[in-house]
């Protein structure tokens, strides 16, 4: 773990201002909303955490005085005690002030996509009304060029003491202080550019690398990308919902395309190659002499990417063998030579087929 000093480049002996110097000064050239770079959250991130631990006088002594000292503080009993104060009489156990930094509101919007996106994913820029962090203050709350103040009424504990009376007698107890609303100091003058909130809103614009093969209802999770949190909090994390759109001609199971080609009669009789649009370019599909309507050819790999890997699903055509309706005295005189050709034919019951699979299943998840 890498040294709180170092990471926020003060010395040892730094004051308590010098701390806060240094970390608003990497907090501004580091915030997620002023540096992209996900290298520059990481280092946020640390440098956050390095200012938590040595902005705390307590957490500060105890850092400087090494793991052993840190892990028997945990056995204080004190900390113990207030739980159970609290427990019993209500009121705020932990003591200190509260910070004014926290982290953004996570949020989930919808995504709407076309299957055509699905087959092999897709990049979305969308543009997110939210909250990002003032720039002119970098989410101190505070003018540029001025600081907050110790609170009056608390002396910097965010908390006053009270009596209670209960069964035990009167016992002390601890209320959040109302002037300064527990935060134990007070903006004397907020930043004007965002009126002391710390974040303004904005639009941003937010990229989302949508898997190939994603299904209708899953959720993809943009961390950081969120809601900034108020006083220079970190962001909350965005949420995208897909919902597909339903498709005129193709329709989906698992990572199996279906769709319908209608055949012409004389060409399911003699056989022919014939080419449609697929969702991902042109198809070519073999019709063997005398296929059947219903019967169903398989386009190997011509689905959906698999979400777990590279490989595709099929792209199963259903045969729609189309009877000619209008015929020419000729069509019709050829139709006749031809009846005459053949031995006289008549109506049979159709015997049901069994093991049709993707027949079957095609009527199930269409
Ligand atoms: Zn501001
Ligand atoms: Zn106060």
């Amino acid at each position: 773990m890498a040294d709180h000093y170092e990471v926020l480049g003060v010395t040892r002996d730094a004051s308590a201002d010098d701390v806060k110097k240094a970390y608003r000064r990497l907090a501004r050239e580091l915030h997620p909303d002023v540096n992209p770079s996900p290298d520059a959250e990481d280092q946020f991130k640390l440098v956050t955490h390095a200012y938590e631990v040595l902005s705390d006088p307590v957490k500060r002594e105890q850092y400087d005085l090494g793991p052993q000292a840190a892990f028997s503080g945990n056995f204080s009993g004190f900390g113990d005690f207030g739980d159970i104060f609290s427990t019993f009489f209500g009121g705020s156990s932990s003591a200190g002030p509260r910070s004014r930094r926290e982290r953004g509101q996570d949020a989930l919007l919808i995504l709407e996509l076309d299957l055509a996106d699905v087959i092999f994913g897709v990049e979305r820029s969308i543009d997110i009304e939210t909250a990002v962090m003032c720039e002119t203050c970098a989410g101190s709350c505070c003018q540029p060029g001025t600081e907050p103040l110790t609170c009056s009424i608390c002396g910097g504990s965010g908390v006053i003491a009270r009596a209670v009376r209960s069964l035990l007698g009167n016992v002390m107890t601890q209320a959040q202080c109302g002037s300064c609303n527990g935060f134990g100091t007070v903006i004397p003058h907020p930043c004007s550019a965002c009126a002391g909130r710390g974040r303004v809103r904005a639009t941003r614009e937010v990229t989302i690398d949508v898997p190939a093969g994603i299904d209708d209802g899953s959720r993809l999770q943009v961390t950081g990308r969120g809601e900034a949190g108020p006083g220079g909090g970190p962001n909350g994390d965005l949420y995208f919902e897909i919902r597909l759109r339903g498709h005129e001609e193709f329709s989906r199971s698992g990572d199996n395309l279906l769709c319908t080609v209608d055949v012409p009669m004389v060409q399911a009789v003699l056989g022919t190659t014939m080419t449609f649009a697929a969702l991902d370019g042109e198809a070519e599909l073999e019709i063997k002499p005398g296929i059947q309507n219903g019967d169903v050819v398989t386009l190997h790999k011509r689905g959906v990417t698999h979400l777990r890997g590279n490989s595709r699903g099929d792209l199963l055509v259903t045969i729609n063998v189309v009877t000619p309706t209008k015929l020419s005295s000729k069509e019709k005189e050829l139709f006749s030579v031809f009846a005459d050709a053949r031995k006289p034919e008549s109506p049979q019951l159709t015997k049901i087929r069994h093991g049709r699979f993707y027949k079957k299943s095609r009527n199930f998840f269409s």
